[in-house]
């Protein structure tokens, strides 16, 4: 192989060495050629002619001949070389043609594509390493107002004027805007900027093309002008509607407070039903301005979610609780039910989710006539999901409202939506509040035959609180329960969690049937709903009395009043039922002393301060609107206290002195926050400074804010304020604070 090569090698040589000698070449040819057959001839004749050359005639002759026929054939070959010579020549002649007419077209084709470029809207320009431009488009001239000769060799840059965002793409081309000043005014350019390689073996050349953006820029420009404008003004309407609503809910206080007060006192029927009329319009009116404060927070983007540990069971029976006496009202089961697979503790927007849960379910309430509530918490789909379910037997949706309800003022039927009231702003802001925490609201709904929201957030188990963290049940493997009570989701719910609980259950809707199934066994414990009527419910308890040792009448708050559920049951329970309270009456080990009549399904408020004080206490009530001030008053004479009144913070700060070093210091502030001259929150700061340069007992203060932004509630208790009421403020409002109040001291005691 390698001997092939070298002999190649050689050949291509001497081919080479010919073609550039050529003239060398011929000549040498020829002279061979002639020294050959004149040597060749010469030698011939002149042995022929010499003396002993033995010449024949015939031997002459045949040799002549056969020079003649070498003669002859070489001059064959010759011709024939000739003829194929020009045959190649005629070859490559055609060949060069076809090279001449490509490269005819790829220069036409070049031309073109140097005119595309060049009449391009976008601008093109390339330089060499040195900077100097090598190639311009028209658009770039007419952009730098220069011809291409001035140009091009030239080391032209525009004039910038502002530099925008820059990137640099994978691919290795950079993209920047520039704001540059051409010839026809400034424009903003999109550049992109790439080295390329126009030939090998020449270094790269820097090819920019820039397109103008100027129209682009600028509307974003103007768009992002006008989404700021938006959202100031947005952001001023929500300070506006949160002031508005501020200065309505004051009056609305007096209104509420002073009707609630009038109730109170002896009318005549007709008196008393136009005075409901004014507290109720007053109530309508209040949920009105709330939702449309969180309406526009919502809008304005200021709805800030909170991350903190709750209580589950806490929040969902409190919502029933809540709920219940409206339903109760209505003749409607209220009942709730937690799935025992989910964390006691939860972290999340506590207060947000039970508006969401409490919006649904006054829904729920508002559009039953006949049946019950049911509020459900369960697993969701996904890790972490908590689903809520608030289920009725109302008077459904029409398939066609169930998307459109959730937007906002809109409602699933006008004429139904008159006689019933509302708004059609809670769906919508329930909605938007779901969203913002990651989870959705869905719907299902029959015409006639109720509905179910179901609302599925994520809310990860409070891990803090550690072996709190779930709930358990009582072992009640094995045991009998009896539950008598109307079919319905309560019952359903009150069995389920016994179920899970391990019991057999027997749920009873008729007396007579339980009268007949109490002998069979011996009862675990024996549950009977106040609802199938108190007689049915005590005369079934005689007969249930001898049965099992776990009597338990289920009643609702307001029935509690009424009767006396000692005889003949050992215990009873408020609907809605608590889990716990139900786990501890059926759950517990039966001793003599735990037969004693208790509740445990209320949560035991502290009796009032006054209560545990023997006496009024002396309260001071710091307001500057006169008939919230006299609202104040009232309640507080009312509850046994007695109540000194300030009309701004100063006034305040002046009788809280007096009354110290009178040695007769106030037991409670009750502090307006926004007054004249000295506002609640400063004066609450130079009663706490001085309190804390000065040994005695600190005085509790109380915010009566009409304002529910959460900032102003920190505000409150930054300033070293104890808690704050919420105002309108009714008398169990106010009843309820200075219980938890009572209960503080004595914690802190
Ligand atoms: P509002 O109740 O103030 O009108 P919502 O946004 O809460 O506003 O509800 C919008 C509409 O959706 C209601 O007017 C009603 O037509 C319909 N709706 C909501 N919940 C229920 C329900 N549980 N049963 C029947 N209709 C409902």
């Amino acid at each position: 192989m390698i001997e092939m090569g070298r002999l190649l090698r050689i050949r291509l040589r001497l081919r080479r060495f010919m073609r550039r000698h050529h003239l060398v070449f011929t000549i040498l040819r020829s002279l061979m050629i002639f020294s050959a057959g004149f040597g060749g001839a010469y030698g011939f004749i002149k042995a022929s002619m010499a003396e002993k050359s033995g010449y024949n005639p015939h031997t002459f002759a045949i040799g002549a001949s056969f020079l003649f026929a070498l003669a002859c054939v070489g001059l064959a070959t010759l011709s024939m070389r000739l003829r194929f010579l020009a045959k190649k020549l005629h070859k490559v002649a055609l060949h060069n043609e076809v090279l001449a007419d490509r490269n005819w077209e790829l220069q036409e084709a070049e031309q073109r594509a140097r005119n595309l470029f060049e009449q391009q809207g976008d601008l093109i320009v390339m330089r060499a390493s040195n900077g100097a431009i090598v190639f311009v488009n028209d658009a770039y001239c007419e952009m730098a107002g220069l011809d291409r000769e001035n140009l091009l060799g030239s080391q032209f840059a525009f004039e910038l004027i502002e530099q925008g965002d820059s990137a640099l793409e994978p691919s290795g081309t950079r993209v920047h805007d520039q704001c540059i000043d051409s010839a026809i005014g400034p424009r903003w350019i999109a550049w992109r900027e790439a080295l390329v390689r126009a030939d090998a073996g020449q270094p790269a050349v820097l090819q920019c093309v820039g397109r103008d953006v100027t129209g682009r820029t600028e509307t974003e420009r103007a768009l992002a002008d006008a989404r700021d404008q938006a959202n100031a003004a947005n952001r001023a309407k929500s300070r506006f509607l949160a002031m508005a609503s501020h200065e309505i809910r004051t009056p609305l206080n007096g209104i509420l407070g002073m009707s609630g007060l009038l109730l109170e006192t002896p009318l005549t029927p007709e008196q008393t039903t136009y005075a409901k009329a004014v507290r109720t319009s007053g109530e309508a009116l209040m949920s009105l301005i709330n939702e449309l404060l969180d309406y526009s927070k919502i809008e304005a983007g200021k709805l800030a979610l909170e991350a903190q540990p709750f209580s589950l069971t806490a929040l969902i029976e409190e919502i029933t609780e809540l709920m219940a006496p409206r339903a109760q009202g209505k003749q409607l089961e209220m009942a709730a039910y937690l799935d025992e697979r989910l964390p006691t503790w939860v972290t999340g927007d506590a207060a947000r989710l039970r508006q969401v849960l409490l919006n649904l379910a006054g829904n729920a309430i508002k559009f039953t006539a006949s049946g019950g509530v049911a509020l459900i918490a369960e697993p969701g789909i996904w890790p972490n999901e908590i689903s809520f379910q608030v289920r009725d037997t109302g008077i459904g949706i029409a398939a066609d409202a169930q998307e459109r309800i959730f937007r906002e003022f809109e409602q699933a039927d006008d004429s139904v939506a008159r006689s019933f009231g509302g708004t059609g702003l809670g769906l919508a802001i329930s909605d938007r509040i779901v969203k913002r925490m990651g989870g959705r609201i869905s719907l299902q709904s029959r015409l006639g035959s109720g509905s179910t929201f179901e609302v599925s957030v994520p809310l990860p188990a409070a891990l803090e609180r550690g072996e709190q963290n779930s709930f358990r049940g009582p072992d009640l493997t094995g045991q009998s329960i009896m539950l008598v009570a109307p079919a319905g989701l309560q019952a359903e719910l009150i069995e389920r969690r016994l179920q899970n609980w391990g019991a057999q259950t027997c749920l009873v809707a008729e007396t007579e049937v339980a009268e007949v199934l109490l002998p069979e066994r011996a009862w675990h414990a024996v549950l009977i709903d106040d609802a199938i009527g108190s007689d049915a419910a005590r005369s079934l308890g005689e007969a249930a009395r001898h049965h099992t040792t776990r009597l338990i009448v289920l009643v609702t708050p307001a029935s509690r009043h009424e009767q006396n559920p000692a005889a003949p049951f050992h215990f009873y329970l408020v609907k809605p039922l608590r889990a716990a309270s139900l786990a501890t009456r059926v759950g517990f080990e039966v001793d003599g002393a735990a037969m004693a009549l208790a509740d445990e399904s209320l949560p035991t408020i502290a009796p009032p301060i006054a209560a545990q004080a023997g006496a009024g206490l002396s309260i001071l009530v710091a307001e500057d609107n006169d008939i919230n001030a006299l609202l104040m008053r009232s309640l507080l004479t009312k509850l046994g206290h007695h109540a000194d009144i300030a009309v701004h913070g100063e006034a305040a700060l002046d009788s809280w002195h007096a009354a110290r070093s009178a040695g007769a210091p106030y037991d409670l502030i009750l502090m307006d926050v926004q007054m004249p001259r000295l506002d609640g929150i400063a004066a609450t700061r130079r009663i706490r400074a001085h309190e804390a340069s000065e040994p005695g007992r600190r005085t509790p203060i109380l915010a009566l804010t009409a304002n529910a932004l959460v900032e102003d509630r920190y505000a409150c208790f930054e300033a070293g304020m104890d808690g704050f009421l919420v105002k309108p403020i009714d008398r169990d409002k106010l009843e309820e604070a200075l219980a938890n109040l009572a209960a503080a001291r004595q914690v802190a005691a």
